[in-house]
């Protein structure tokens, strides 16, 4: 099995606290489209014969592209590539992308999944944010969603923002809840370099709540999604059993996938590769032949250390025979310390966080990391 993922890097707004690579100007979208169908097409041999399971728009703002143009990128994936017939297809979308006829274009041309980009349904919180959205939009775009007969859809919303309450982030759940939302990635939000938010904190200008309170919002997020019957089957993900993101579970249990597009990521098995985050060197690279990537060749540690990373998020936890390091060989202090806590499970061959551990999942992955010595 294996997946294919397509970067669309533009945006209408720069959002205050976003890392990811865009741009806000639309100038060269068409000729890096071409290059991206390009790109698509020389490393159409990468996957060998893996049949396609899943095939992810994300960005940037996939949903402002003219829907011809995925379609085009969707009929290069079916024409290159064993594309499984019920693969899920899912497009990021933004609330002010979204009307009946965008929805049914998108559901026409084998769009299975839509992933929402709501963040807050307040009007307050998404000016601060600089989102392109209001609330209106959030709401409608919601409602129009839930209606549309997609095979899954999913909301993205972010806790632990400034003065945040918990009354508040009740609020935003039971919004999304009350449209029997089948799926939520719910996100802390966290200060990133370089970003404008950035810029505030350190200004002074913007002061971010402590741990505890964001904390308290994450104990309440999984209570109501629970209460709900959403499982938490990653630490920010939450899901009604059969609408799981089959694409990210490829990606936390290791399954190859294809990246197109400038930034994208691609990962073999062994190799990591990451293309230049710029699009006019994207664009160049692809039309004279250049390199416009890295790559790095994976040690075994590494790999290891990557899957507990990932595999910890996840309520299914790490199978520690799938492991090339013997991570309780080389670690039994700190899984035994994380266990006494309570934090941890050691058991039937794996190792899986437990609620409380959920709170400090990449600190217990980063004390059990190995390295390549301890082979
Ligand atoms: S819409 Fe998404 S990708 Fe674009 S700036 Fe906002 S958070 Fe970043």
């Amino acid at each position: 099995m294996a997946g294919i993922y397509f970067h669309i890097p533009f945006c209408r707004k720069a959002c205050t606290y976003c890392d990811f690579h865009f741009s806000t100007s639309a100038k060269g979208r068409e000729a890096l489209l071409d290059a991206m169908e390009m790109e698509l097409l020389n490393r159409s041999r990468e996957l060998g014969d893996a049949p396609v399971s899943t095939i992810y728009f994300g960005g940037g703002t996939p949903s402002l592209l003219e829907p011809a143009r995925i379609a085009a990128l969707l009929q290069q994936c079916s024409d290159l590539f064993r594309v499984q017939r019920n693969a899920e297809v899912t497009l990021e979308a933004n609330p002010d992308d979204i009307t009946a006829e965008r929805l049914e274009q998108w559901k026409a041309m084998g769009i299975t999944r839509l992933s929402l980009g709501t963040q807050s349904f307040r009007e307050d919180r998404l000016k601060w944010m600089g989102r392109a959205h209001n609330a209106e939009q959030a709401l409608k775009s919601i409602a129009l969603i839930a209606r549309a007969g997609f095979a899954s859809w999913t909301i993205d919303l972010i806790y632990g923002l400034p003065q945040m309450t918990l009354p508040e982030w009740d609020e935003q759940l039971t919004i999304a809840l009350d449209h029997g939302m089948p799926h939520l990635s719910a996100y802390c939000l966290t200060v990133e370099p370089k970003t404008a938010l950035a810029h505030q904190v350190n200004k002074s200008i913007v002061s971010m709540p402590g741990d505890a309170d964001q904390s308290a919002q994450f104990d309440r997020l999984m209570e109501r999604m629970e209460v709900a019957g959403l499982e938490h089957y990653e630490i920010s993900n939450f899901g009604l059993p059969g609408h799981h993101s089959r694409h990210n579970s490829s990606y936390w249990e290791g399954v190859p996938y294809l990246g197109i597009g400038p930034s994208a990521h691609s990962f073999d098995g062994s190799q990591r590769r990451w293309n230049v985050a710029n699009n006019a060197r994207y664009v160049q690279g692809v039309a004279e032949g250049a390199r416009f990537w890295d790559e790095e060749l994976l040690t075994p540690a590494q790999r290891t250390n990557e899957r507990l990373l990932t595999g910890l998020r996840t309520s299914k936890g790490v199978d520690l025979a799938r492991l090339e390091v013997d991570v309780i060989g080389h670690q039994r202090r700190a899984v035994e310390r994380w266990t006494a806590t309570g934090h941890l499970i050691h058991a039937d061959g794996r190792l899986v966080l437990t609620k409380a551990g959920r709170h400090f999942a990449d600190r217990i992955a980063s004390d059990l990391f190995v390295n390549d010595d301890d082979r």
